[in-house]
């Protein structure tokens, strides 16, 4: 059981994320809205657990976004998968070559990612889209284990302010210095970091947003066009695991290894 204690790949972290239970009203409303679907959904067998994350564990590039949606990925069991979010995310994927198909309907939709890893600051649908504080820091470990074991990131978007503070956060925990001035976000701004690494901001691209044209399709599209110029521009430099020990984000803190062993 030791791998699962501490994992030591992607595959062990995520067995681990789907049998997590420590958040209360999260493990509570997730159960619940799957024993009482709305009609469109009746007879469907709802995933009603934490979402792992999805895609490349040799990715370069890596997407942090808020929390699963209700009907959307705690119905289907896959991140962004099966609700009008994940349609307008995968269409810009696509677009930006990082997935095989524009559309996420189901599990076993035949999708894949390539050079592109799926996460989130919350693995469980919380009430309205807004997870508490505390579920946002419980559920914290899991992120930083996966910025240890995704070793190959260069570039992370940010979806969502939640998402891009989630990064932002993690990297601070994971001991990389505080970044003066503090980034702000805004849609299309970009982060670049002293040990190599990039962050991209975006709108996320909830109903909220794109139904009010706040975020458009080639807005979207635009980000993950960048995300691939720049990954195409750093195409030729070492990888993060290929650099001298320190040159990255900084080991973690005695602290935060305590934080990512916990996930
Ligand atoms: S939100 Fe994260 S920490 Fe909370 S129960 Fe879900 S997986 Fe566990």
């Amino acid at each position: 059981m030791e791998g699962l204690q501490n994992p030591r790949s992607i595959r062990q972290l995520n067995s681990r994320i789907v049998a997590c239970r420590l958040c209360p009203r999260l493990v509570k409303h997730r159960e619940a809205v799957a024993a009482a679907p709305p009609r469109r959904y009746l007879g469907q067998r709802y995933w009603a657990r934490p979402l792992p994350g999805f895609g490349d564990p040799r990715a370069r590039l890596l997407l942090v976004g808020l929390a699963p949606a209700a009907h959307g990925g705690n119905r289907t069991g896959r991140m962004f998968t099966g609700d009008r979010s994940g349609d307008w995310l995968f269409d810009a994927l696509h677009h930006a070559g990082f997935a095989n198909r524009p559309t996420s309907e189901h599990r076993d939709d035949g999708l894949s990612l390539a050079d592109a890893y799926i996460t989130a600051a919350v693995h469980c649908a919380p009430p309205f889209n807004k997870p508490t504080l505390s579920e946002i820091g419980r559920c914290e470990p899991y992120l930083l284990t996966e910025l240890r074991l995704l070793t190959e990131v260069r570039v992370v978007v940010g979806l969502g302010r939640i998402g891009w503070q989630a990064y932002l956060r993690g990297r601070q925990a994971l001991g990389a210095p505080r970044e003066r001035p503090a980034p702000k976000f805004g849609h299309g701004a970009v982060t670049r970091f002293a040990d190599g690494m990039t962050l991209i901001a975006t709108y996320h691209p909830s109903q909220q947003n794109t139904f009010t044209g706040k975020l458009t399709r080639p807005m979207l599209r635009g980000i993950f066009e960048t995300a691939r110029r720049l990954l195409d521009r750093a195409g030729s430099e070492p990888s993060r695991s290929d650099r001298p020990a320190g040159a990255g984000v900084p080991p973690p803190s005695a602290s935060a290894r305590g934080a990512a062993r916990r996930a």
